[in-house]
């Protein structure tokens, strides 16, 4: 349509104005005001925070803006003490202690590290190490800013330095140790979906009857919103600029979902693609699949099996899915899509 042109570039400029602003409110540390979403009697309350380097998403069901307030603060409030606790990238954290004392000595560490560092050994000895956190060494040999790529020498070294089952934890005396100098634990696979747990809890503790918590891609939500309906998630189409694009929804029924994709972080050269999910026998990104959703009770759990699920790719990961009852949706390398039975009549696919 002719006329519609200045109307086109006007909405251009007006959505950079937007995003520049949204830009400007992401490095707040968070945003303020509440958005009231629903108009029942227990109504929908979201607020948004930048926290563990993401944007996190709280919605609670209440009978008052002040309610809401509360819970969602002390769900923010827990995420960032766990960042504190779990940051791999930070000097002060606990991991960073363990990292720091690697082949030296045990550390001490509190019961929230415990915890993820047993469920992130659980994932990795059900998917045969295909989710290894001590690929730490590795992932610090590529850089996606940069773009470029790792000194085959020290992707060796670093490779060698890369064994879950050199991980020592003590729970009676709640202490972890690296076995070996210089490896070490990156939680990036896994901590945000720990966080996700933790933030329902406290909600719960709350009194809450009903929300969804989002950490970046790792999503968990219970309880009924106020008319009655259920969560329903989008399953995003890897292959689309569009962040709104989705092949398929389902209803989260007292359930975490997490979707790994080789779209979240990487850069092309020479024609291949470099993303962010490494294979911890390689040092190189996982090449069997496109993009691994994963639904359970838990957020740890879907976090960590999207990530190491889609290093198996999608034939062997959709058995290891199944044979723990877990349930996913699994898109290969070759775009063909994998989905586990339980989710038989839940997903309502798009059409192409
Ligand atoms: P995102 O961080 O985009 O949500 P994932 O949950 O799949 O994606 O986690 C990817 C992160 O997990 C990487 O940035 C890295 O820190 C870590 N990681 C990469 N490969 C592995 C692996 N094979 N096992 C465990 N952690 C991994
Ligand atoms: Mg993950």
């Amino acid at each position: 349509m002719r006329g519609s042109l200045p109307i086109k570039i006007t909405t251009l400029v007006m959505a950079l104005f937007i995003m520049a602003i949204m830009a400007i409110m992401a490095g707040c540390a968070e945003q303020k005001e509440l958005e009231k979403q629903s108009q029942s009697t227990d109504e929908l309350f979201r607020k948004r925070a930048s926290i563990m380097h993401t944007n996190v998403s709280v919605t609670v069901a209440a009978g008052s803006s002040e309610q809401a307030d509360k819970a969602i603060e002390a769900a923010f409030s827990k995420i960032r003490e766990l960042e504190g606790l779990l940051s791999f990238w930070t000097e002060d954290s606990e991991i960073a202690a363990i990292n720091r004392n690697a082949g030296k000595k045990a550390v001490r560490v509190s019961a929230p590290t415990l915890e993820i560092l047993e469920r992130a050994m659980e994932i990795s000895d059900w998917t045969d190490g295909a989710f290894d956190a001590t690929v730490g060494p590795v992932i610090r040999q590529w850089d996606f800013n940069e773009q470029t790529l790792p000194e085959p020498e020290a992707l060796k070294a670093a490779l060698d330095k890369v064994d879950y089952r050199a991980l020592e934890i003590d729970t009676e005396n709640s202490t972890a140790y690296l076995g070996r100098p210089e490896m070490s634990f990156d939680t990036g696979g896994i901590a945000k979906g720990f966080a996700a747990d933790a933030a329902i809890d406290v909600l719960k503790a709350q009194g809450i009857s009903a929300a969804l918590v989002s950490v970046s891609g790792d999503i968990r939500a219970y309880g009924r919103k106020p008319d009655g309906t259920e969560w329903r998630v989008g399953i995003k189409n890897p292959r689309s600029d569009d962040p709104n694009s989705f092949i398929a929804s389902l209803s989260l029924n007292d359930e975490a979902i997490s979707t790994s994709g080789d779209y979240e972080r990487f850069f092309i050269k020479d024609g291949r693609r470099y993303h962010h999910i490494l294979d911890p026998r390689t040092g190189q990104p996982a090449e069997g699949s496109m993009s691994v959703t994963v639904i359970a009770d838990s957020a740890t759990y879907t976090d960590g099996l999207s990530t190491g699920i889609f290093v198996m790719g999608p034939e062997k990961g959709i058995k290891v899915l199944e044979e723990h009852g877990f349930q996913g949706v699994l898109i290969g390398a070759d775009g063909e899509t994998y989905i586990t039975g339980g989710l038989a009549g839940r997903l309502r696919m798009k059409k192409k």
